[in-house]
């Protein structure tokens, strides 16, 4: 009687134990499976994800936040350069600055895709999320060079605020920022346009001294 109370405890204990491990690699798996391999941001799924959250509650309760799509200048020409491992070290460095960014400011940092990036700012004004975009811009202009690449990293950034899009979807909103980000590349990269404050004439305040390269 005695002996068989100690092995159901034994096995219970076990069982426990076997519950606890197969829960903790499934939280694990779950938190890997949201991530960008070679970059350890967020991946694309999860940034769709959140948005469709975000939407939600931004409709609900109006919520407003912002997105800022972020491409990396020339990034070809570095890896003809460099190398294209030089362009993946490159690449780590950027996430890593908008991973600081959002640790600081909020929100998170998804890779969109190869060179692009996407910052989503939950409850930031449209002044607030432009401010963190020319922080996000100024860090990765200042990154020193790599033993791998001597050649300068620069980003161009478009914004686009919730508030300020009329079509009110992922697609909208990400497109919204598409269109900031084209005049950045357009008006000589390196830069951050609110599309909003572009379409209206006023985003020359945010440009930065003449490119050097
Ligand atoms: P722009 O300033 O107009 O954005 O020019 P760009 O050269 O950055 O743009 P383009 O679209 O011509 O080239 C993007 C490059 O990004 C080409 C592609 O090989 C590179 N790329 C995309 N994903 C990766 C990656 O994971 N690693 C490396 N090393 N390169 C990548
Ligand atoms: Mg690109
Ligand atoms: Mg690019």
């Amino acid at each position: 009687m005695v002996s068989s109370s100690v092995v159901l405890g034994m096995l219970m204990h076990e069982t426990n134990r076997l519950y606890r491990a197969l829960n903790e690699s499934h939280q694990e798996l779950m938190a890997s499976s949201q991530r960008d391999g070679l970059t350890g941001v967020f991946n694309r799924s999860y940034l769709d994800a959140e948005l469709d959250k975000l939407i939600a509650i931004a409709d609900g309760r109006r919520r407003p936040f912002s997105v800022l799509l972020i491409d990396v200048d020339h990034f070809k020409s570095y890896n003809d350069t460099c190398g294209h491992l030089a362009g993946d070290e490159a690449l780590k460095q950027v996430a890593h600055t908008l991973s600081i960014a959002t640790n600081k400011y909020g929100g998170f940092a998804a890779r969109f895709g190869g060179e692009e990036f996407v910052v989503v700012l939950p409850g930031h004004s449209s002044k607030a999320a432009m401010s963190v975009a020319e922080d996000i811009r100024e860090r990765v202009a200042s990154l020193p060079s790599t033993s791998q690449c001597s050649a300068p990293i620069t980003v161009s950034i478009g914004h686009a605020a919730w508030t300020s899009i009329f079509d009110k979807s992922p697609k909208g909103i990400l497109g919204a920022a598409d269109a900031g980000l084209y005049r950045a590349k357009a008006s000589g990269r390196n830069r951050v346009i609110d599309i909003e404050a572009d379409m209206s004439g006023i985003s020359e305040k945010y440009m930065p001294p003449a490119q050097t390269h």
